[in-house]
């Protein structure tokens, strides 16, 4: 009967793609079910406005960093990168800086103009910082021990995790330690003088956060941009430019998925996970098709998937507890715009810049913290941070000649905004975004020829992005690692038998990386061997 599979993968973002595809390589008979029209999730590209379809932007995600060499290799993933330029930075007393230009003498040149000493230690910050992101990015793909269990295969996994850790020599670890408690704004004072040159790493520390520079844990989502990787194979902090926006990269994993036999159906909101004494037995779908496996593998968030798909009853009280509390705060809003011409910056009236690599609206350290606290007072940032990018510059499939697209990721509304959307104050902040690059490039605002605003409630009603979190989850010290989504669960396994989780709510997280898809799926082959699949439970 057709519907009735191997392994049952919930939600096509880019994991559940890259789970169908890694579990029907395996020889699975899988299925993606995916709610939207498309698969992709938050990696989509779309043309937003009827009346110019011929324009595309990357809607929500836009930038590719972290889907790691082995998994290219694994699926065959045909994705074509572009070089990023580096961040720009214009402020309003007429200066610029260009961060992370891969020249070391222009670098050199750049942060002289506003501090010396700070172009001095800009090398062996930055080799500190690859240093700690390298120490990092192997604990990304290993499976988090289940720390202070006693059972015998636990302890196992608990010493395994220890000897692997025995090439980190003590300066690291307490390192590592300390980024992980320190706000992004108290690390970099250690390190420069200049408020200009700290604006840059600042903003790798609150992309995505519900937390201003000033917070703690911000250093280690700073250094978290560290691990990296565009192709070379080695972990690196190289970001690139999808050719196509996000959604081709996604577009690739479906591909791959299909190529390897794995069936992809979209219009398939799955409502509720079947069980039978504690074992996955399939799902039933929005109108009610049942669709059975002995394995089902949900890409969606913890939330949908603990809180609504399943019944609390079915689950240990400790561990429902654990993922209502589970933090997907946001304050993001996605800006994506068509301009009639590239703007133009008072600081570089001459220039040739490369937008590319973000130009960014953060004038200083305090303009970025003031941004959180207006919208944790409650209201969206009177002077919002943005981290703004022109892929048009190098992609040339998004919009016909002489069009520009342009990619604003901003912050902060409040989070409560993902509940209840006050429509005219939303539109208000975008206003605001846009008056304040046409400060300082003034004609910005008359080249706008259409605008797309996505707030928080959009992302998750339309994009199931619960509470419009983008990592699924926020990436904070207390929901990382051996405690994602909830401590005990990290390892991909749920408490229901056969159930397992791979969304960027579990152990992995990193954009769009694939990571926690392809560690879940090793869980779920190591516990069906040579690919005994068994029956749908209940049979
Ligand atoms: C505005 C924004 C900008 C971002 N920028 C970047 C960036 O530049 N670079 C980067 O690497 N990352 C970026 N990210 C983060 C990254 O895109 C996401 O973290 C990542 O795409 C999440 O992938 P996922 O597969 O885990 O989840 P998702 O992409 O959220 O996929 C989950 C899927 O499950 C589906 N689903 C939900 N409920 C059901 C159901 N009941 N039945 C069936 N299907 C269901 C959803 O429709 C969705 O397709 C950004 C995210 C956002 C929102």
């Amino acid at each position: 009967m057709s519907n009735r599979y191997d392994a049952i993968v919930v939600g096509g973002g880019h994991n559940g793609l890259v789970a169908g595809a890694y579990l029907a390589r395996a020889g699975a008979k899988a299925v993606v079910l995916e709610a939207r029209h498309k698969t992709g999730g938050a990696a989509t590209t779309d043309a937003p406005w009827p009346d110019a379809p011929e324009l595309k932007v990357p809607t929500l995600s836009y930038v590719f960093s972290h889907i790691p060499h082995v998994i290219r290799e694994d699926l065959n993933l045909r994705i074509k990168t572009l070089p990023q330029g580096p961040y720009y930075i214009p402020f309003p007393d007429g200066r610029s800086y260009q961060s992370g230009t891969m020249d070391p003498a222009l670098e050199a040149a750049e942060i002289s103009k506003f501090s010396k000493k700070d172009a001095a230690n800009m090398g062996p910050f930055m080799e500190w910082l690859g240093h700690l992101g390298g120490a990092m990015a192997p604990l990304m793909m290993a499976k988090p021990p289940k720390f202070g269990s006693r059972h015998p295969g636990d302890l196992l996994d608990q010493m395994k995790f220890l000897w692997s850790m025995r090439g980190l020599d003590n300066r690291t670890i307490s390192d590592l330690t300390r980024i992980m408690s320190m706000s992004a704004a108290d690390l970099l004072d250690e390190w420069f003088e200049s408020d200009q040159v700290k604006v840059p790493f600042v903003i790798d520390g609150i992309i995505g956060t519900w937390a201003g520079p000033r917070e703690p844990g911000t250093a280690f989502v700073m250094a978290h941009h560290a691990v990296g990787d565009t192709g070379g194979g080695a972990m690196s902090n190289e970001y690139g430019i999808p050719e196509g926006g996000m959604g081709a990269v996604a577009d690739a994993i479906r591909d791959s998925a299909m190529k390897f036999g794995c069936e992809i159906r979209t219009h398939s909101r799955v409502e509720k996970i079947l069980t039978v004494n504690g074992r996955t037995r399939g799902v039933v779908l929005t109108g009610g098709e049942e669709v059975l496996a002995p394995v089902v593998v949900t890409a969606a968030n913890p939330k949908i998937t603990f809180l609504e798909q399943l019944d609390a009853s079915e689950l240990p009280e400790q561990f429902v507890s654990d993922i209502k509390r589970f933090k997907v705060r946001s304050g993001v809003v996605k800006i994506n715009v068509a301009l009639s011409e590239l703007p133009r910056f008072t600081a570089d009236p001459d220039g040739d810049i490369d937008f590319t690599g973000g130009i960014e609206l953060g004038h200083s350290v305090d303009y970025i913290e003031r941004a959180f606290i207006d919208a944790r007072e409650g209201h969206g940032a009177v002077r919002p941070f943005s981290d703004g990018e022109i892929p048009t510059q190098v992609d040339h499939t998004l919009a016909p000649e002489g069009i520009h697209i342009m990619s604003m990721f901003t912050q902060w509304v409040p989070h409560t905004w993902s509940d209840e959307q006050p429509q005219a104050e939303l539109d208000a902040y975008a206003d605001r975004v846009i008056d304040e690059y046409d400060q300082l490039a003034p004609g910005f605002k008359a080249s706008v020829i259409h605008r797309q605003v996505i707030g928080p409630y959009e992302m998750e009603k339309e994009w199931g992005l619960t509470g419009g979190n983008i990592f699924l989850g926020e990436v904070s010290l207390d929901q990382l690692f051996h405690m994602r989504p909830a401590p005990g669960y990290a390892d991909w396994r749920t408490p229901i038998k056969g159930l397992y989780q791979c969304s960027n709510g579990t152990h992995g997280v990193g954009g769009v990386c694939g990571i926690p898809a392809y560690n879940a799926v090793r869980e779920v082959l190591k516990d069906h061997r040579r690919g005994r699949w068994g029956k749908p439970a209940g049979e």
